[in-house]
């Protein structure tokens, strides 16, 4: 590929973007002078997976952001109110999420409860999740796979 593999752009690749949060997990892409300096100035980019495919296939910036549909939180906050009960009548956790859409200013919020058995589930799958990612605790103990 000879052009810049950020989504639209038909610039000639100067630069090589390097992401990755590990050695063997490293993906290069081939970006113009351009981006390279939108990237270094901080301006907010992702990597977009096509469907079925195992690498990834370019990059994605700009107003094309807020369409890939992500929406990050910003704010968990919980409560646990007596007398909020399951359809089971056990105690309910209500949480409520606030979002931010990727690429834009537009927030939202979610709120949805928990029974006891679901926010156990939810916090062995969160904590799993962040023991894999956390630089502190996971960095160096995960092989490569080959
Ligand atoms: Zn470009």
């Amino acid at each position: 590929m000879s052009t810049c593999q950020v989504l639209r752009c038909e610039n000639p690749i100067n630069h090589v973007h390097v992401w990755g949060p590990n050695p063997w997990g490293r993906i290069e892409f081939g970006i113009c002078n351009e981006h390279k300096e939108r990237i270094q100035n901080g301006e907010e980019w992702a990597i977009h997976n096509e469907r079925g495919h195992h690498y990834a296939n370019y990059l994605v910036m700009g107003d094309d952001l807020a369409g890939t549909g992500d929406n990050f939180v910003t704010r968990i906050t919980s409560n646990q109110v007596m007398g909020h009960l399951t359809p089971k009548g056990e105690n309910a956790l209500k949480i409520t999420l606030e979002t931010q859409r990727r690429g834009s200013e537009q927030h939202d919020y979610v709120e949805f409860c928990l029974s006891p058995k679901m926010a156990a589930g939810m916090a062995d799958m969160l904590a799993s999740f962040a023991s894999h990612n956390s630089p502190k605790d996971g960095a160096g103990e995960e092989q490569p796979s080959d």
